[in-house]
């Protein structure tokens, strides 16, 4: 269902579980938020770091995708 998975040391949840919708609506709303605030004009292509794994993520898609794999939702701007 997901693409490959991402270099998270987290277990996988369960895709599609409350947990993860509701970590990928955080991570959804986060962005938006960021994108209003700063007024970015690639949503596509700002970066985020996930608070738990202190990874990088690229762009709108790559941290709705990481929240919905790992679960997590906090993100802050890379
Ligand atoms: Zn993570």
């Amino acid at each position: 269902m997901w693409p490959s998975r991402r270099s998270c040391k987290h277990p996988l949840p369960q895709a599609g579980t409350p947990d993860a919708d509701a970590a990928a609506a955080g991570a959804e709303q986060l962005v938006r938020a960021c994108h209003e605030a700063r007024q970015f004009t690639d949503v596509a292509n700002f970066t985020l770091r996930c608070g738990v794994c202190q990874i990088g993520l690229k762009g709108e898609k790559e941290a709705v995708m990481h929240a919905k794999e790992t679960g997590h939702s906090n993100f802050a701007e890379y």
